[in-house]
């Protein structure tokens, strides 16, 4: 499997996220953040489906551009995967013919049929796109959130989306086969563990406590370090003790 996490900070693009996209295998996108402004036109036109884990605008606010750019090039719809809430929040608020246009009402140029369409499923229940085994189970956010463990054949790996402690995601990763890496959320330095808290995102102190959940598997990646305390949140996490967690390089092709 190939997971690249995109880039989203125009000043600087390799180490600033403020937004998620990440690209599985160049055709599947887990979460839309800066898949329309990070990515190639020519490889947009290369993705299909995108999985939104929640209906904030830094995992959804790139659609509209995405969606525009590979429009005319498309001879079959391009999916949105999400909860009821979400795929409810996008319609409303995204593509209600005010922000954007509805696409789902649009027809393809080169085909029959609508330019997008949504899909719903449920936290709790894996669906199979391609080779690939997506298990989605719910986390702990402000807004009705899941992260991911994604699978094919020879890997696993996990994505926890925007959390606060949570239960479901490490029960998740400890039932994998395979365990190849774990992308986590560490949002916030220590020092801001009430923000933490309120906004329900993880500190390293935090994530290091929920990865105590997990069996020894996999190498752990922090990503959704917030741009304005990266160097803080980057030696905090080089300090844990009970755990190893790398930073996850933006705009890289790790391969498992
Ligand atoms: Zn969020
Ligand atoms: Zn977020």
């Amino acid at each position: 499997m190939n997971v690249r996490l995109l880039p989203s900070n125009c000043h600087d693009p390799t180490l600033l996220q403020s937004l998620t996209t990440f690209l599985i295998d160049g055709w599947l996108a887990i979460d839309g953040g800066s898949l329309g402004f990070g990515l190639s036109p020519s490889r947009q036109i290369g993705v299909h489906e995108v999985i939104v884990t929640h209906s904030h605008s830094d995992h959804c606010a790139s659609l509209p551009i995405f969606i525009a750019e590979v429009f005319p090039f498309l001879n079959a719809p391009v999916t949105i995967h999400g909860t009821k809430p979400v795929v409810r929040s996008l319609r409303e608020n995204l593509f209600n013919g005010s922000i954007w246009p509805d696409f789902t009402s649009i027809p393809l140029l080169n085909g029959s049929g609508p330019s997008l369409q949504f899909l719903e499923f449920k936290p709790g229940c894996a669906f199979q796109l391609r080779n690939l085994r997506i298990t989605p189970v719910e986390t702990n956010h402000v807004v009705p959130t899941v992260g991911l463990a994604i699978e094919d054949d020879h890997s696993g790996v996990v994505f926890t989306s925007d959390t606060y402690c949570t239960e479901a995601i490490w029960h998740l990763a400890n039932s994998l086969v395979r365990l190849d890496a774990i992308f986590a959320e560490a949002s916030y330095p220590n020092r801001e563990a009430k923000l933490a808290e309120a906004s329900k995102h993880l500190t390293p102190s935090l994530l290091e406590t929920e990865l105590k959940k997990m069996d020894g598997r996999g190498t752990v990646y922090a990503v959704h370090i917030k741009p304005q305390f990266r160097e803080e949140v980057v030696r905090e996490l080089s300090a844990l003790t009970t755990r190893r967690v790398a930073v996850a390089e933006i705009d890289h092709d790790y391969f498992w």
